[in-house]
């Protein structure tokens, strides 16, 4: 059987940084699942599908064209074989996911591609709904939080070091905004799994979340 191990909660808790740690730690395969529905929302303005076209949007999500390949050691992302590395990172990209992501055929047609990252020697999944809904049998399940506070001021410190200028209040709305539309959604609604551990993350660094997970895992 293969080993899983959830991260999800909402977003800016630094699931993102620290799945890619442990899974880098672990030498285990890592699922962002943000990065399917970020990429279905750019395939979609891509083919000029309206993002309220349920089964036209299902359709985008089932021939998603995507490849994770590393090229120099570094991680790329391509859809349809453009790099989108970068594109699919920014707020408005992560807005347009939410929105897709709201859709129950959309959620449903990435549910088994989600599935196919379960392979040996183990994987770290990162995401919403990876404890409630895609892996519900995982052995280990995290929830990470933080403050909508502290998860803006992590995403304009982020921001400022790539050199791009926001202001802080407008990034706390926008986070405030995506939570509210990630865990009031009919369809997989963010939640803890009943069985999931909540780590909340206002007051630790990034290697303390990393160690404390590791801890959990070989307990
Ligand atoms: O994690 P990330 O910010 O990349 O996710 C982008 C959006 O995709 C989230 O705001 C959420 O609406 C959606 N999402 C989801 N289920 C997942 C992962 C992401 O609904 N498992």
């Amino acid at each position: 059987k293969v080993p899983v191990l959830t991260i999800d909660g909402p977003g800016g808790a630094g699931k993102g940084t620290i799945s890619s740690l442990v899974a880098e730690r672990l030498g285990w395969h890592l699922l962002d699942s943000g990065a399917l529905y970020r990429l279905t929302a750019r395939a979609a303005v891509k083919h000029h599908v309206a993002l309220d076209d349920e089964a036209a949007l299902a359709a985008i999500a089932t021939k998603l064209d995507v490849a994770f390949p590393v090229v120099d050691g570094q991680p790329c992302t391509l859809l349809e074989g453009e790099d989108v590395g970068q594109v699919i990172r920014t707020e408005q990209a992560g807005e347009l996911a939410s929105q897709v992501a709201a859709l129950p055929s959309v959620r449903a047609a990435l549910l088994q591609r989600q599935r196919d990252f379960c392979q040996l020697p183990g994987l770290v999944a990162d995401g919403r709904d990876m404890g409630t809904v895609v892996f519900p049998e995982a052995p280990l399940k995290v929830f990470l939080t933080a403050s909508a506070e502290e998860r803006a001021r992590r995403r304009h410190l982020q921001l400022q070091e790539a050199g791009v200028d926001a202001s802080l209040s407008s990034l706390l709305k926008e986070i405030q905004a995506r939570d509210a539309r990630d865990t009031q959604r009919s369809v997989a609604p963010l939640k803890p799994a009943d069985d999931a551990i909540t780590l909340d993350t206002t007051r630790l660094s990034i290697p303390e979340v990393v160690d404390r997970l590791t801890e959990l895992l070989a307990q």
